[in-house]
Formats: structure tokens, sequence, C-alpha cells
């Protein structure tokens, strides 16, 4: 039964970053303000509870960060990732307004720390927070509960009525049942659709059961649905998403950081048939990362193992389950299941096939390999001593990128052009505006703090009037 209704100057899908930077805006512009968000209190904040940083162009006067990052560097960066496949005034928005990130955060309450070495090679590039996602997340909430946003938990989105593009009301469904929140704006930040399989099968067919969620089991994309159902403009292909390699033994959701495997640019990477597949030195590991998880997802049974020596154990940060280890690699492909044989002759073709260099794992450095039908060209050292080490990996799947058009206002485009005048969102939910392909890290907590902030001005402005 439909409980009474309230109404509020500005009703927020989701509970993230992105929901919660455009309801601090838009509360601190004085506007009645609601957060409803579908997880309880403890999960509250999808995916952004793991996260760890946040990329920013920086002109060397943020404390935390080393050197500097300009917005032209950030703009290639960027479009190399995407093959140019995004939005450029987004992408160029994106990009301009990361610089005000680090103090306007830090205005709301988070703390920032120095940059993690290791593979992430980062220091310039993304502000790293306090205490991570989580500690970030508190301090968003802590901020917007100051200022007089109402938060609702356990209240997911199930309806949403919209008349001819403009936002009436919010239908959320929680345990005492459902209840009617109308407002004079909605801003969506309710994430993607990765956690919903269902969904993900429709592009991937079976091979969906076997993809790992990173984060929130809450980010299904009941919003997006509705959203697009009711004639807001799609972006973005639907089979494009953020997802890395990660630990095969993690859980099927919410495993965060402490599953994901660092180690593919130290040694090789084969396939269920023991057989490499991919150059594992192609570049940097924040601008390729991100593209293994698809990799793994393309290789039969969506299976693959990394394969490392002694030399490089202690070289990345490990997951949180141990490596299989052995003696040797027959040993070790018994130890994973894989062809003997096959796995002695591809680890033994590729140590004939590197040439002598200086590692560096920070730089693209000179150690290749030369003659192999399939190059490794960075970071190829021979894998000949043991204990030898694998991990099993498979596609972790972050974030999805099809989303809902919006403009420069972060207002949602409809179905044949026109804006909608008071339909707002950022975040995961619009951020292949910007992503087409790729991703660079930490750019998904940039996109939903520049547009959830202009998605606050935005909302504030249009219910004030
Ligand atoms: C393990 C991991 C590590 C990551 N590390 C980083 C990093 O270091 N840096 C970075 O930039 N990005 C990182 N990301 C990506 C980053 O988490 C996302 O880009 C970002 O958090 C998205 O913010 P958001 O607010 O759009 O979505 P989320 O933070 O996922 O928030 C979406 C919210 O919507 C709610 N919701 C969903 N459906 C409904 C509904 N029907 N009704 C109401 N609420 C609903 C969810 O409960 C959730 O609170 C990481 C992701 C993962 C999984």
């Amino acid at each position: 039964m439909l409980q009474s209704s309230e109404s509020y100057d500005v009703v927020v899908a989701g509970g993230g970053n992105a929901a919660l930077c455009a309801a601090i805006t838009a509360a601190r512009a004085g506007r009645r303000v609601v957060v409803v968000e579908a997880a309880p209190k403890f999960y509250r904040g999808g995916n952004t509870r793991h996260t760890r940083n946040v990329r920013c162009s920086q002109d060397g006067r943020a404390p935390t960060m080393t050197g500097t990052y300009s917005p032209e560097e950030f703009r290639d960066d960027l479009m190399r990732v995407t093959g140019g496949q995004t939005d450029e005034a987004l992408a160029r928005l994106t990009v301009e307004r990361s610089r005000e990130l680090p103090d306007w955060l830090h205005g709301q309450g988070i703390g920032f720390q120095p940059p993690l070495g290791g593979t992430l090679s980062l220091g310039s590039t993304n502000a790293f927070f306090l205490g991570g996602g989580r500690g970030a997340l508190n301090a968003l909430y802590r901020t917007a509960e100051r200022l007089g946003v109402t938060m609702l938990y356990e209240a997911p989105v199930t309806a949403l009525r919209i008349e001819h593009g403009t936002f009436v009301s919010a239908t959320v469904t929680g345990k005492d049942g459902a209840r009617d929140i109308r407002g004079k704006t909605l801003i969506a930040a309710a994430g993607g659709f990765e956690a919903n399989l269902d969904w993900l099968k429709r592009y991937w067919g079976e091979a969906a059961d076997n993809f790992l969620i990173r984060g929130t089991p809450y980010n299904r994309g009941d919003v997006l649905r509705m959203l697009l159902e009711k004639g807001v403009m799609a972006v973005g292909d639907p089979t494009q998403c953020h997802a890395v390699a990660i630990d095969a033994r993690a859980p099927k959701f919410d495993g965060g950081i402490a599953t994901r495997l660092d180690c593919i640019i130290f040694g090789i990477v084969v396939n269920k048939d023991a057989v490499r597949f991919y150059d594992e030195g192609e570049d940097l590991w924040p601008k390729r990362y991100a593209i293994w998880g698809r990799l793994v997802a393309q290789q039969p049974g969506q299976i693959a193992y990394s394969i490392i020596d002694a030399k490089s154990i202690h070289q990345f940060m490990p997951s949180i389950f141990p490596a299989v280890a052995a003696g040797s690699i027959r040993e070790l492909a018994e130890k994973l299941g894989l062809d003997g044989a096959v796995l002695v002759r591809t680890v033994s073709d590729f140590n004939t096939a590197v040439c002598p260099g200086n590692f560096d794992y920070t730089q693209l450095d000179d150690c290749r390999t030369e003659g192999l039908p399939l190059p490794k060209t960075h970071w190829a050292r021979t894998i000949d001593q043991p204990p030898f080490y694998g991990y099993p990996l498979r596609p972790g799947i972050t974030f999805t990128y099809l989303g809902v058009k919006v403009d420069a206002e972060a207002r949602m485009l409809l179905e044949g052009g026109r804006t909608s005048p008071n339909m707002f969102a950022a975040g995961e939910i619009m951020a292949g505006n910007v992503l087409g392909k790729g991703y660079l890290a930490g750019i998904g907590m940039t996109i939903g703090a520049v547009f959830g902030r202009i998605a606050g001005e935005g909302a504030a402005a249009h219910a004030r009037h």
C-alpha cells in the first residue's frame, strides 16, 4: 500500500560518491534534499566504499600529491584509453573541474594521504583518501547530515513517475511498504547495472555466470532501466564496462580491492589451454589494467592464470588469497589444472624470446621479447627462478558504461533531443558519456564528484524557481 507522500526540492536516488556530492551541493544552496539509498546503512555507498583515490589535474600545490598533472596530460590520457570514444565537451569539463576536487572534497571533510607505491604509479595523477573510500564516504555522509539532508536507507527506488520528460515523484519500497516521494527535481546517481547478472547475460550470454562482481550487489540498474523506459536517451555500449582480472577465488559480490591482482605485468598470462593470449606488457598499469577483465571474459571458460617466478612475488600488492606455489612449471600446471607439457612449452618459448634489458616496472622499460607471434613489449623477464607461482584469474566487473545521456549541466537528454527540465544524473549512471570504452584509474570518482556537483548546482537552481 502506498503511504502518504512527502515532498522535497531535490530527490537524490543512490547513496555513493555522486549522490553525496550532489546532495551536499544542493543542500549548501539552501534546498531541502532527500537521499534514497537502496542498501542498509552499513552497506551504504555502493562501489564508492571500495575506492581508494580520485584522479585530478593539479599544478603541484595539492599537498599529498607529487609533481604536476596538467589538464592537457589528463585529456591526452583519457583520449588514449577511450580511443577517442568520448563526448569531447564533457571530457573537457571533467578534466577542467577535476582541478577543484582535492580542495572541494577536503572542504566536505575528506582527508587525503600520500600515494601508495608499487605498481600504482599514481602519485601525480590521483589523490588518495585517508581511510579509503569508506572514510571518504563517511565524511560526506557526516557533512550531508549536518546540512540537514534527509537519509533514507533500505529505500530502493522501485518506480518513477515522469510526465513528458519531467520528474514528478519516486516510489521507494522499503520494509514498511511503498512510499511516494515527490520532488521538484531528481538526481539519478544509482550506479550502473553491473550487479544484475541477467542484464549482463543479454550481451555476454552464459559467460556472465563466470563473472565476479567486485562491488555492491545493489547496483542492479533499476533506476537506469526505468529512465530509459521513460524516454531518456541512452549513451554507451552495453557490452562496455570497467572489468579487471581478479582472483578467481573471490566472492561473487563485494570482494573489493583485496581480490584484485596486479601481477600481470611481471610474468605471463595463459588461458585454460596454457597458451598466452595478449601482450602482458602493453602499457603502464593505470592505463592498461582495466582491459584484463574483458580479455579474460573472452577466453574459454572465462578463466586465465597469471604465472610468475620468485623474482616477482614481492613486487606487487598481493591478493588476499595466497598464490599457488610449486617447485617446477610442470608441478604448477598440475596444481592449476593445466596441461603440463603445454605450459612448459609456453614458458620455455617465452624465456627463449626474452631480450636483455633494464627492468623497471615504473616506466615502459626496454625488457621485451623478440620472435614470438605474440610479443611481450615491456617488463619481459625470464620465468626461471623457483618457486613458481600462479594465480587463477576471472573477470571482475567493476561497473558498466551503458547510461543516460546528459549535457554539460548534467541534465538528462530525452529521446528526440529535448532536455529534461528537472532530471539530472551523475556518476556511474552517466559515466558512459565520458567513457566510451577503456578506463583511467581514479576517473570513476572524478566523474561522480564533478557531475555530482554540477547536478547539485543545477537541481538547486531549478528548484528555487
Ligand atoms: C573494488 C573497487 C575499487 C574501485 N576503486 C576506485 C578508485 O580507487 N577510484 C575510482 O575513481 N573509482 C574506483 N572504483 C569505481 C568507483 O567505485 C565508481 O566509479 C564510483 O564509486 C561510482 O560512484 P557512484 O556514486 O556513481 O556509484 P556507487 O558508489 O556505486 O553508488 C550507487 C548507489 O546507488 C544505490 N542504488 C542502486 N540502485 C538503487 C535504487 N534502485 N534505489 C536507490 N539506490 C540505489 C546503491 O546502493 C549505491 O549506494 C572502484 C570500484 C570498485 C568496485
